[in-house]
């Protein structure tokens, strides 16, 4: 059920209405300071990636937070946006479309494309406006990232500089692009991306008018709090370093560190077995999807109805989500209290991305439910 004011915080929300089904806290306040943070820490144009959590909340904060560009790869998120801002620039950066996306794209105003072979700059010539950017999408075998991006998208250094080549000679604007790959701590993945893409500008004879770093920022999951700072330090002094004074402005479209922290997601115990396994109300069908990829996080606490703490030590528990497959179960055992019991609430923190987004409805479970809470 709506509440028209905002709850104070998830435990108040938990204690007093015990919801069954699990919930998606958001902190407005948090996105629009992560926002902030980033469009004062990074050294060029923030962007924000749809995917990682195309609400129309979050949508509609960014923009109020000043947000004004994001990297869509879908109409149907070029229309999410456009829902809550006529004016925001949409950059389609999903290097494969079909002709009917680029002519809904074109349609919708769209003159920002990446592309990774010269098939797929074809289908653009002639489609989208005349003097649109064309990022060519750069991959290098670099390491750092939970998951590599590169495996799926972009060209090696010499083709990518035949492309930009062909950008050139056909009237548009050229950029280019890469992606480090998601949740990346590693700053150096950035840093070998930037002179590989001095090098290929360079070899192309081409003057950039932008360098999109992507996105891959880590969020906070496990451990110390990742240091973006550190990141974007990295990433301006190695374009002044390699680039001099030709530097392109740069761009970088985040996700996942975008949007982490402004959601915690509370996720109900349904049944204690008499082996500590645990059966959750949501699973690998559900929010918790990412865990089978990338590891669980530890940012977990475990409430009880009366919404005190569960201190028990922690015992590691198989936990089971709530759909009818044998594979709905987490990879590994999760550290979770010796006193924990049916109808408790896990409260995970920083789970704003890829949680909602990644979802399914199957078996009737899946996350629908969002409360908007003032502090987190
Ligand atoms: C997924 C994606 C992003 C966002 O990645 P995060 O790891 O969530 O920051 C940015 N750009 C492109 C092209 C992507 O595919």
């Amino acid at each position: 059920m709506q509440h028209a004011e905002p709850w104070p915080d998830p435990v108040t929300h938990l204690a007093r209405l015990a919801p069954d089904a699990p919930v998606l806290y958001f902190s407005p306040d948090r996105l629009q300071a992560t926002a902030r943070a980033f469009q004062a820490g990074f050294p060029g144009l923030v962007t924000y990636a749809v995917k990682a959590n195309p609400g129309e909340e979050v949508l509609a904060n960014l923009v109020a937070a000043g947000i004004d560009a994001f990297d869509v790869a879908s109409p149907a998120e070029m229309h999410a946006v456009r829902a809550v801002s006529g004016r925001a620039v949409l950059h389609y950066h999903n290097p494969v479309r079909s002709p009917a996306e680029v002519a809904e794209a074109a349609g919708l105003g769209v003159r920002a494309y990446s592309v990774d072979c010269a098939r797929e700059f074809d289908k653009l010539c002639g489609a989208v406006p005349e003097g649109s950017e064309i990022s060519v999408r750069l991959a290098l075998p670099v390491s750092g990232a939970a998951y590599d991006f590169g495996a799926k998208f972009g060209l090696a250094p010499e083709p990518a500089a035949d492309l930009l080549r062909a950008v050139m000679a056909r009237g548009f604007t050229p950029s280019l692009t890469f992606h480090p790959g998601t949740q990346c701590a590693d700053p150096n993945a950035w840093g070998s991306y930037i002179a590989a893409a001095a090098d290929v500008a360079r070899a192309a004879g081409v003057r950039l008018m932008r360098l999109n770093v992507g996105g891959g920022f880590a969020s906070h999951r496990t451990g110390a709090v990742p240091d973006l700072a550190a990141v974007f330090d990295h990433i301006g002094a190695q374009v002044a370093r390699q680039f001099g004074t030709r530097a392109p402005t740069l761009v970088c479209e985040p996700g996942r560190a975008m949007v982490a922290e402004a959601f915690s997601m509370a996720v109900r115990v349904k049944s204690v077995r008499a082996d500590g396994a645990v059966f959750l109300n949501d699973g690998v069908y559900g929010g918790l999807t990412e865990i089978r990829d990338i590891g669980a996080p530890d940012r977990i606490r475990v409430i009880a109805p009366d919404g005190r703490d569960r201190r028990g030590a922690a015992i590691g528990r198989v936990v089971f989500g709530p759909t009818c497959d044998s594979i709905d179960r987490l990879p590994d055992p999760l550290p979770l209290p010796g006193d924990i019991e049916e109808g408790d609430h896990l409260l995970i923190d920083g789970m704003g991305a890829y949680t909602r987004s990644l979802s399914t409805p199957f078996n009737g479970y899946g996350l629908r439910d969002v409360v908007t809470v003032a502090r987190l």
